[in-house]
């Protein structure tokens, strides 16, 4: 049997908005979400801009507070809810479980070396003793990410966006996690390093046996490196799978469309695209029954009342959609 390192259960993210005594608007960024990463796993999250799943990355490593539902972090050292951490336990899961940015322009400081970008979190966290037991520890890492010692005595500045962002994987795994959320972690860098990027990601994590959370926008990215994928959309999974079985059958008519925004290299394809029209909705005004209906082209009355639940087969493959499989007889993959 797998090991499970994180589960959610009915995990949801609120913020209210305005500081009125009187002004009670609820942003509903995560709603009722149930995830379960497996240990050594690469997890895909993937849906638009808007669609809750960097708030649900960052609730996951308690950085943003998690509303209602739980969340239950198990390394086999530490079992712990992480709703719920606070004070020395808090601290603890920060050396477990990081982030690796999206934009590696900003998420370093032009002021440090890259041996002082990469030292930092070990010299927060006390994680090390002396300078010596520092210097060993950010010179193995950096290896790791395929940065030498020439590289650790320069600023960020002398550096092209992929060795910037080895520099923030570098960071990002200094203090030994298990889990990494990496969040649109290859969507600033021009298509020939983001291979480059996502080999390294996919290497680290067989040689340390990390857990990945990898956020993208992108499903021709998360094809090439992830084992299971979640869809989101307007703060709520919509479909769930084995990468292999989305990639074979995408049932929910999100995923549909957000397959045929990848550019085919067949021209006979390019007319075929199903593209995506409209604006997803404000979470602050989101539209009752299916939160897709008003976008999808297959919307029924019932869809504008009832919200679907996600429902599987059996078989590892969730979908929220009431007509899923009618559409699949109708239109098979
Ligand atoms: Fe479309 Fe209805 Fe399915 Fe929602 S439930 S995705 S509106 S068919």
């Amino acid at each position: 049997m797998t090991d499970v390192l994180i589960r959610a259960e009915g995990l949801s993210v609120g913020f209210q908005l305005g500081g009125g005594l009187f002004r009670k608007d609820i942003l509903q960024a995560v709603n009722n979400v149930s995830v379960t990463i497996e240990k050594g796993s690469f997890f895909g999250l993937v849906g638009e801009s808007g669609s809750g799943k960097t708030t649900l990355g960052r609730a996951l490593l308690k950085a943003v507070p998690i509303t209602e539902g739980h969340a239950r972090y198990n390394d086999g050292e530490v079992d712990v809810d992480i709703a719920s951490l606070e004070g020395p336990a808090l601290k603890d899961y920060r050396k477990r479980a990081q982030l690796i940015f999206q934009d590696p322009y900003a998420a370093l400081s032009p002021r440090m070396t890259v041996r002082d970008i990469i030292a930092e979190p070990l010299e927060v966290m006390k994680l090390t003793k002396t300078r010596e037991e520092t210097d060993a520890r950010v010179r193995e890492i950096a290896a790791k990410c395929r940065l030498n010692l020439e590289h650790l005595r320069r600023f960020p500045h002398a550096f092209s966006g992929g060795q910037r962002q080895r520099i923030s994987i570098a960071r990002a795994l200094v203090s030994g996690p298990q889990f990494i959320v990496a969040d649109e972690s290859v969507a600033a860098l021009d298509v020939s390093i983001q291979a480059d990027v996502l080999n390294l990601l996919k290497q680290i994590q067989a040689d340390m046996g990390l857990t990945f959370m990898f956020i993208s926008h992108d499903l021709s990215v998360v094809a090439h490196t992830c084992d299971h994928v979640a869809v989101m959309y307007l703060g709520r999974l919509v479909e769930t799978a084995p990468t292999r079985k989305l990639f074979a059958g995408p049932r929910h008519p999100y995923t549909k469309a957000l397959f045929s925004a990848i550019p085919s290299l067949d021209p006979d394809d390019r007319g075929k695209a199903q593209k995506l029209t409209g604006e997803i909705p404000s979470p602050t005004n989101q539209p009752p029954g299916c939160k897709f209906h008003t976008r999808c082209p297959n919307a029924i009355d019932r869809c504008k009342s009832e919200e679907p639940q996600l429902e599987g087969d059996g078989s590892g493959h969730e979908v929220a959609c009431h007509r899923w499989k009618e559409l699949m007889e109708l239109t098979p993959a």
